[in-house]
This record gives C-alpha cells, structure tokens and sequence, in this order.
C-alpha cells in the first residue's frame, strides 16, 4: 500500500467513525432520555445456585442487568459462596423452597420446611432473609401462601414463561423479554445455555424499548425502581 493510499484509508476511517459517531449520538439522545421512560421489568432465574451461577452473574453485570434469583435452599446451604456472589453481583436473593417438591400435594408441616429451611439457608450463606417467595412450577393452595405468608414472603409467580426450561432457543427467550411491559416478571432458569447466552441481546431488547431491569415489590408483587 502507498503513503497516499494509506491515508486515504485511514481518511475514510476517520470519517465513518465520525460518521457512526454522529448517528450513535442521535439516535441515541433520545434513548437515553428515554432510559427507563417505559418503565421497570423484573427478570428472574430460578433453581440456583449452581455450577452455571458464575457465568450468568458475569454476563448480567457486563450489560447491567439486575435480576431476582430465586433459590433452592438445598443448593444455597451446599454453595454459599455463591449466594454471597449473587448480592455481591447487585442481584435479590429469594426463596424457591428446599427441595423442589409439588408443594400442593404436601401437608402443613412439610409445606413449612420447605419454606422455613431455604429461608434461614440463605440467611446464613449470607443472601440476607429473603421477602419473595416463589413455588416450584409456579403451584400454589391456601396451605402455601398462608405458610409463605407466617414467614413474610410474598408469592411471586411470573406474567412471561420465557420457555428456556423447555429447550426455548435464544431467539425465542429474547423474544418473550420483548413481550414484557412496565411492571412485568419473567420466568427464567439459573442453568439453560441458551439463557445465558440471550442475556446482552436481552439488555439490548430493554434497552430500545426504554425499559430497565428492576427489583419486585414485595408490597404489590411487581417490578419498580431498584
Ligand atoms: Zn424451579
């Protein structure tokens, strides 16, 4: 390459980084003033934590997504480290019960082991006490949320079934992110590849529509302002 070519090149560079710059900034101005303008989402994984914790962690907070994590208290007790690294990821730590049982077909008593272990699993990992509380398959009775409630939790089930329990592709859970509205919670998994992998094009998604990822409130059960 010649000198005069070279700095034709490096010109013409110049000029469309110039180029994508100016169209960034404009069309993102708006965008920006917009952040959150639509509202707040709640993105939830559940059944952690897990030997997959780690890397969904990373990649939610490379693309600034903050999500409530739903435990098994059976595998909080077993990973504590990885309790404390949720919070210390800026994620909520809930509760999902012990073992993963249908609670429905469970009298009182195993109903509040259930609860009361996972609660006090996670305290002692250091996830703080949980305030959400969420069935395993989203299956609940009077019996359940009467015991939820004796502890102080709210039932959390979800407005989106993201699918990615039941081999959703990525394609496929990025696009029930894009179904969610102001307030909204999605039901997602700590351990499915195609989960981890959906993340950025999941912060990218929110991020067009003006909607931010937020934490649920145990008062009204959907998602606002962290
Ligand atoms: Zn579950």
């Amino acid at each position: 390459m010649t000198a005069k070519r070279a700095l034709t090149v490096l010109a013409a560079t110049a000029a469309a980084a110039l180029t994508v710059t100016a169209t960034t900034t404009s069309a993102a101005a708006p965008a920006r003033a917009a952040a959150c303008g639509a509202g707040y989402v709640g993105l939830t994984f559940d059944d952690g934590p897990s030997g997959t914790t780690t890397k969904l962690l990373d990649a939610l907070r490379q693309n600034g997504l903050r999500a409530t994590m739903f435990n098994q208290g059976q595998y909080a007790a077993a990973n504590p480290s990885l309790v404390r690294a949720q919070v210390a990821a800026g994620m909520w730590v809930a509760n999902h019960s012990y073992t993963h049982p249908h609670l429905t077909r469970l009298g009182q008593a195993q109903i509040d082991s259930e609860i009361s272990r996972t609660q006090q699993a996670i305290a002692t990992a250091g996830g703080g006490t949980p305030k959400l509380f969420r069935p395993p398959y989203g299956e609940t009775n009077a019996t359940v949320k009467s015991v939820a409630a004796r502890y102080g939790l709210t039932e959390i089930i979800w407005h989106v079934d993201s699918q990615d329990w039941n081999g959703a592709s990525t394609d496929a859970i990025v696009q029930s992110v894009a179904r969610l509205t102001n307030g909204q919670i999605i039901l997602m998994h700590d351990w499915p590849a195609n989960t981890l992998a959906a993340v950025p094009r999941i912060a990218q998604t929110l991020a067009t529509r003006g909607l931010c990822a937020g934490t649920i409130s145990p008062q009204t059960g959907r998602a606002v302002a962290p």
